[in-house]
């Protein structure tokens, strides 16, 4: 079987301070390290026993993962497992990148998320150079404030043209509702904006979410996605792959890159191929807007 597993554990804690995050500049005790690094190893070791499967991990933890050593070498262990064949990471791209070198690095997939109150475009720009240089492939983003916008344009003129860059919609938060002025300026910048800038109706709809793409945390527990907070079951029991099979989806609307592109009714998967977790689109953007529309 093929499963996509989005691990989040315990971790909630980054080395940034964005004022809109609750997980900024937040420390934890060395206790609570503690305990997610022993549950990173338990879940680690879960995938490596999954030889039967192609199975694909995508971290995506509440804070600041990447600047941990055993993130990093949980990467680079899962890596060499021939079953796995697809590993990403949300990371604001603060950390070392010398771990990436002992990694398969055609397996890994980096959304680096450029937060400009925290660290310099030049500094940003050279780990995204860096990770070019190694081999890994990486989308680069911006969350969608409005005060963000020039310096998101600053990064795109200054990114490669074949770098994805993409624009978080701030759905909630935001003064002012965007005008359409605001949404063809950022659609500009990231053509497959307007898709992010809509919550999906996704009610009874289909979903991969649940049969083959799962969330877990740090115990174990299996929910369909990271926004229905039903468990479905948990990894760590014997019989745990019953509880894998399709289920409609459970809310309104699906509004964050992470659900709805697995929603089957958007064939998102054909706008993102083999870089739907690290959001790279596996087509020239042009033909990414159309396809996604
Ligand atoms: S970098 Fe991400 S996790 Fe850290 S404070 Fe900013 S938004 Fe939160
Ligand atoms: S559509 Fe979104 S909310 Fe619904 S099951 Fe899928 S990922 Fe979860």
């Amino acid at each position: 079987m093929k499963l996509t597993v989005l691990y989040r554990g315990p971790l909630s804690s980054c080395n940034y301070g964005c004022e809109y995050c609750p997980f900024g500049k937040w420390k934890h005790t060395d206790e609570e390290l503690a305990k997610d690094r022993a549950d990173l190893e338990r879940f680690v070791a879960w995938v490596e026993a999954r030889t039967q499967d192609t199975v694909s991990v995508f971290f995506t933890p509440w804070g600041e993962a990447l600047i941990w050593p055993w993130y990093q070498e949980a990467l680079v262990r899962l890596s060499h497992l021939p079953h796995v064949e697809r590993l990403a990471v949300q990371t604001n791209l603060s950390c070392k990148l010398d771990w990436v070198p002992r990694a398969r690095a055609e397996k890994l997939g980096i959304w680096a998320t450029y937060h400009p109150e925290w660290t310099k475009r030049h500094r940003f720009l050279a780990q995204c150079t860096k990770l070019t240089e190694l081999g890994v492939r990486h989308s680069v983003g911006v969350v969608g404030f409005l005060r963000f916008a020039e310096e998101a344009e600053s990064l795109r003129a200054d990114l490669p043209a074949d770098t994805y860059l993409w624009i978080n919609a701030v759905k909630d938060g935001q003064e002012e509702p965007y005008t359409a002025e605001d949404i063809a300026r950022f659609s500009r910048l990231d053509p497959l904006f307007p898709v992010n800038n809509t919550r999906h109706p996704s009610l009874g709809r289909a979903c991969r979410g649940g049969e083959s793409v799962i969330s877990v945390d740090g115990e174990g527990t299996a929910r369909r996605c990271h926004f229905i907070d039903e468990p479905i079951g948990n990894i760590y029991t014997p019989d745990f792959d019953a509880a894998l099979k399709p289920r409609p989806c459970a809310k309104q609307t699906c509004g964050c890159h992470i659900g709805y592109v697995h929603l089957e009714y958007l064939e998102l998967d054909r706008v993102f191929g083999s870089g739907i977790l690290e959001r790279v689109p596996a087509m020239p953007l042009w033909k990414a807007r159309a396809t996604a529309t």
